[in-house]
């Protein structure tokens, strides 16, 4: 993908990035902006955990990348005052990995684990009873004098994140005590990250030239501090290095970032909606290789924000660009087509299809909320 590209996908890091992004986490959960219903019920159930000096219960954080649930999950072992230990479902291969990280966290230790949902079957049976009981049960010796002997392990909190919670298994799923949904963040809240993050990298931005940026993030925390940095980059070479809303916006152009967030992969999907498969819908599979992108890619990174926007609308056929996304498109010069509707759809179905009438923000990628079983608060501090 081209560079430009890169600048709004949330999910794209690379190891530099990373390390920059560390200096811009909220350590506390009072510097954490926005998700208010998540931090009052996390901050309850830390304060009983906490006043009953015991591990606080596993908690299963899920949100569409850079929405900020590993700085949640930093926040968590913070407040606790335990280590956290960073691991991911990918990186735990076989028994003997997950066995050696569990015998070495100290009582009360929170174990992060990202992308949980990736984690292995045989994995995730030496985790049940590990996030039950605090036990694993080992093998001993090959063959008919093999024995299992049960280890006990320190009581510890398990804090696993994922972009699919419609992916983890329910044996998995139901070993969380809490489970908490991020959901994209509101402008405003943006815009107190923008003011937060220029405050921390000491840049000089004029308030307007904040919400600017704030207005082409995605919601995604992430993708403002990135576009706030590159900015930054560019005031100091074209400007005095302050950042005004002249010099935002000219260099938000420049990165071809349009005024709804988009970059050109986001509209050169769009476009080939709307104009080889005549608006949907459309299959995950041909909307990914129209791209030449994964799948998960197209479901993770593409989708999400789209889908919040109105943009694109999910139905049991598949994909479907909406009159708003057909909107965006002429107004941005691509031309297109009428759409191709299907005799199946009543007539006025198109009109319909918008963010208003549809609430598309609840209906991101994986289950929702009510298929999970739990709400948005999570289901509370559990006793
Ligand atoms: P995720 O784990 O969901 O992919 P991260 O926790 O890594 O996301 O967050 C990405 C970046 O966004 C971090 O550098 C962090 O500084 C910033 N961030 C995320 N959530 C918040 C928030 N609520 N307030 C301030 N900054 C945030």
């Amino acid at each position: 993908m081209e560079e430009f590209a890169r600048v709004v996908a949330p999910a794209l890091l690379d190891p530099e990035e990373r390390v920059g992004e560390t200096r811009l986490r909220p350590e506390r959960l009072s510097d954490y902006v926005g998700q208010t219903t998540v931090k009052e019920n996390l901050d309850i159930l830390i304060e009983a955990a906490k006043g009953r000096e015991e591990a606080l219960d596993h908690v299963l954080l899920y949100s569409p990348p850079g929405l900020g649930k590993t700085t949640l999950a930093n926040i968590i072992a913070r407040e606790l005052g335990v280590n956290m230990h960073h691991s991911s479902g990918p990186a735990i291969e076989r028994p003997g990995d997950l066995a050696a990280i569990l015998t070495s966290i100290d009582e009360r230790d929170v174990l992060f684990i990202d992308e949980v949902h990736r984690l292995s079957r045989t994995v995730e049976e030496i985790l049940y009873p590990a996030m039950e009981d605090f036990a694993i049960d080992v093998m001993i010796g090959k063959g008919p004098s093999a024995r299992s002997l049960r280890l006990s392990l320190k009581p510890f909190t398990v804090v696993g994140a994922t972009t699919r919670a419609g992916r983890v298994s329910s044996p998995l799923r139901d070993r969380f005590g809490a489970i908490y949904r991020l959901d994209f963040y509101a402008l405003d809240e943006l815009r107190q990250i923008v003011l937060r993050s220029a405050g921390i990298l000491r840049i000089a931005i004029e308030p307007e030239a904040a919400t600017a940026i704030a207005q082409r993030g995605r919601g995604t925390p992430r993708v403002v501090n990135r576009l706030l940095k590159r900015v930054r980059d560019y005031a100091q070479v074209k400007g005095d290095g302050t950042i005004s809303l002249e010099l935002a916006e000219t260099a938000l152009r420049a990165m071809d970032i349009d005024d709804e967030g988009l970059d050109a992969a986001d509209r050169k999907l769009l476009a080939a909606i709307v104009q080889k498969f005549g608006s949907g819908p459309v299959g995950i599979d041909a909307m990914a290789a129209a791209l030449s992108e994964e799948n998960e890619t197209v479901e993770d990174v593409y989708e999400p924000y789209l889908l919040q926007l109105g943009f694109l609308d999910r139905t049991p056929q598949g994909r479907i660009a909406t009159e708003r996304a057909r909107d965006h498109l002429r107004r941005n010069g691509y031309e297109v087509p009428p759409p191709r509707r299907p005799e199946r759809l009543d007539p006025g179905f198109w009109d319909g299809v918008t963010a208003e009438g549809r609430s598309p923000a609840s209906e991101g990628p994986g289950l929702t909320t009510e298929e999970l079983g739990a709400t948005s608060e999570g289901r509370g501090p559990a006793e």
